[in-house]
């Protein structure tokens, strides 16, 4: 029995209820009055920073997942089992099932070649298609995860500080930041070290290192959030939103429901609208919620709401709430970075000088005992020599992030007559500048799977971040050809818009309504008790990975809900 279930109430046993709901109240709705302090809306890392936080200073905080707990550990990273250790190809897999896509285009153009017999639409609208999404303005690969844990459940764990002149916001000034960052990265557990001790790794960045000598360009370990384990060297622990919440928080989901319990999470349970305090539009009273095995609404009282349910349903929560108008921002200023893609075949050079141990690195005794136990195997790399994980941060000359790695995202699949020992992924990262007129809004009579509404695009890059982008894969295939040939099948590409999974912008911080839908504190505008999380607050261009941002925006909004209860 979940807690919200034996806690539920018949809603007309209780009078009055105090909230302004403009639908029909269901038969069988239950009214949860549990003298919460805080309802956290997603369980993806920035809600479980809000929880993390406020439990630890003594509230009482429910949360709310519309996905799944599926893994015993409530929001572990799916990538630490050992299968996908082994073999981190499989793993393509897993993130592609994960990857919901937010709007489909239901043009005609996808059925030209269909036997002009069979039945043919081009106004579909079932899971996530949208016959008013134009396809030259989409977010092709944008996409939801909906699980316990979010997107982290499967993210890559890179966890770099943005650049503080090219990427980092205003908000707050650089000391403040430089706090919030050193807390982000201890909460996520970001490291430099975790693959420094591999030859790949070593191989690549010095060899990169050696080809900009001239350049002053700097070629590093890519800072990721994982811990290396003590006891099995070849098992990396990726961080997910377990780590976030820590042991305290998931040893307090274990227990039996009570009213005394700190922390609860009721998954399955997707929040459809905010709902304002009769007479009082300022105040949240809590929430509509419907549980989703049983099809039971539940309306959920709390003293502050926060909403962490990603950079586009976020916005599609608050529009669902009747806030579009009185909040002219929203779903807007969205930016999305752009997104080069290759993987290179190690140069034989390169990896016939290993045996040599050119770098002093003691590699020859490695590479002899490999040999040793594994005569057929002509690479000189241990099986579980880990994967290359390598940036060249974003710079005034190089102004974009990148990834000289190995890891399995939703595309590059190696091909399994490949060894995955002598791939190379490249993934660059582009600056897009924040503009008004780039958002998602929402449909008023199409739905999406769950009933919410479904979600529209119009996203165009301007003359410069065009240049720019084409810059950046000029930058990343001169990279690419010091290290190795493209693997065939995987030569150079441009990604489809949206596959970076970076959306930032669509509820940002900034200082007034006109340009922004939270102050900086992640509080909505014009609330007392509503805020937000998530990439969706962040204001700039950025090309880094953004959730280690995000979470800085998120330890402020939790220290100011943690004020504004006493
Ligand atoms: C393949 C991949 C690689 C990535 N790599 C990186 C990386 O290396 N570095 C990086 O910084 N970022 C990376 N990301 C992005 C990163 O995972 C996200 O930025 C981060 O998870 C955002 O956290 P969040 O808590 O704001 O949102 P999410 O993680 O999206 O979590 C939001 C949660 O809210 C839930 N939700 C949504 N609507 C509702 C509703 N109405 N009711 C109840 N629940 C709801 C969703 O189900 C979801 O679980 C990657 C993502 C993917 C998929």
């Amino acid at each position: 029995m979940t807690a919200a279930s034996i806690q539920g109430q018949d809603f007309h046993a209780i009078d009055p209820p105090g909230f302004f709901l403009k639908d029909k109240i269901a038969e069988g709705t239950k009214l949860i009055d549990e003298n919460i302090d805080v309802l956290i809306v997603g369980s993806g890392p920035i809600g479980a920073t809000y929880a993390r936080k406020l439990v630890e200073s003594g509230r009482k905080v429910w949360m709310l997942e519309v996905g799944a707990q599926e893994h015993r550990t409530p929001g572990e990273h799916k990538k630490n089992a050992i299968v996908f250790q082994k073999d981190v190809n499989s793993f393509v897999n897993v993130i592609k099932g994960d990857l919901n896509l937010l709007s489909v285009p239901t043009s005609k153009v996808t059925s030209n070649t269909l036997n002009p017999v069979s039945y043919s639409n081009a106004a579909y609208i079932q899971n996530g298609q949208n016959p008013n999404q134009a396809p030259h303005v989409n977010l092709d690969n944008a996409a939801a995860t909906r699980t316990v844990g979010g997107m982290a459940a499967h993210w890559t764990c890179a966890t770099p500080r943005p650049h503080p002149k090219l990427e980092l916001p205003d908000t707050y000034d650089s000391k403040r930041w430089d706090q919030l960052f050193s807390a982000a990265e201890r909460l996520i557990g970001t490291s430099s070290d975790e693959f420094e001790d591999s030859i790949r790794q070593q191989l690549v960045k010095r060899t990169l290192q050696e080809a900009y000598a001239d350049d002053d360009r700097e070629f590093k370990a890519l800072p990721l959030a994982c811990k290396r384990s003590e006891q099995n060297k070849s098992f990396v622990k990726w961080s997910s939103t377990a780590t976030v919440l820590g042991q305290e928080l998931i040893d307090i989901l274990k227990q039996e429901p009570s009213r005394a319990k700190k922390f609860e999470l009721l998954d399955e349970h997707l929040c459809e609208k905010i709902l304002p305090v009769n007479d009082d539009p300022k105040q949240v009273w809590g929430v509509k919620a419907q549980d989703l095995r049983t099809g039971t609404d539940k309306l959920i009282k709390a003293k502050q709401v926060v909403i962490c349910a990603g950079a586009v349903l976020t916005p599609q929560i608050l529009f669902n709430s009747g806030l579009d108008e009185s909040l002219p921002a929203l779903g807007k200023w969205l930016t999305e970075q752009t997104m080069t893609f290759c993987q290179i075949v190690l140069k034989k050079s390169l990896i016939e000088k290993v045996d040599k141990d050119p770098y002093h690195l003691g590699w020859k005794k490695i590479v002899e005992a490999h040999r040793k136990q594994f005569k057929a195997d002509p690479l000189p790399f241990p099986f579980d020599d880990p994967d290359p994980q390598i940036t060249t941060p974003v710079s005034d000359k190089y102004p974009w992030h990148t990834q000289i790695h190995r890891d399995a995202f939703s595309y590059g699949l190696v091909p399994p007559a490949f060894d995955q020992r002598v791939i190379v992924d490249l993934r660059w990262f582009g600056l897009v500048k924040p503009v008004e007129s780039n958002c998602v809004t929402f449909e008023h009579k199409i739905k999406d799977m769950y009933g919410m509404p479904q979600p529209t695009f119009n996203y165009e890059l301007s003359d410069e971040d065009a240049e720019q982008a084409n810059e950046m894969m000029n930058d990343m295939t001169t990279v690419a050809s010091k290290l190795g040939g493209y693997l065939p099948g995987a030569e150079p590409v441009f990604l489809p818009p949206g596959a970076a999974l970076h959306i930032c912008g669509t509820t940002r911080v900034g200082t007034s309504k006109t340009d922004s839908v939270v102050d900086e504190n992640c509080k909505v505008w014009d609330f007392n008790n509503l805020y937000l999380g998530g990439c969706n607050v962040i204001p700039t261009r950025i090309a880094c990975n953004p959730t280690l941002t995000a979470i800085c925006y998120a330890l402020v909004g939790a220290e100011a809900i943690d004020k504004a209860l006493g």
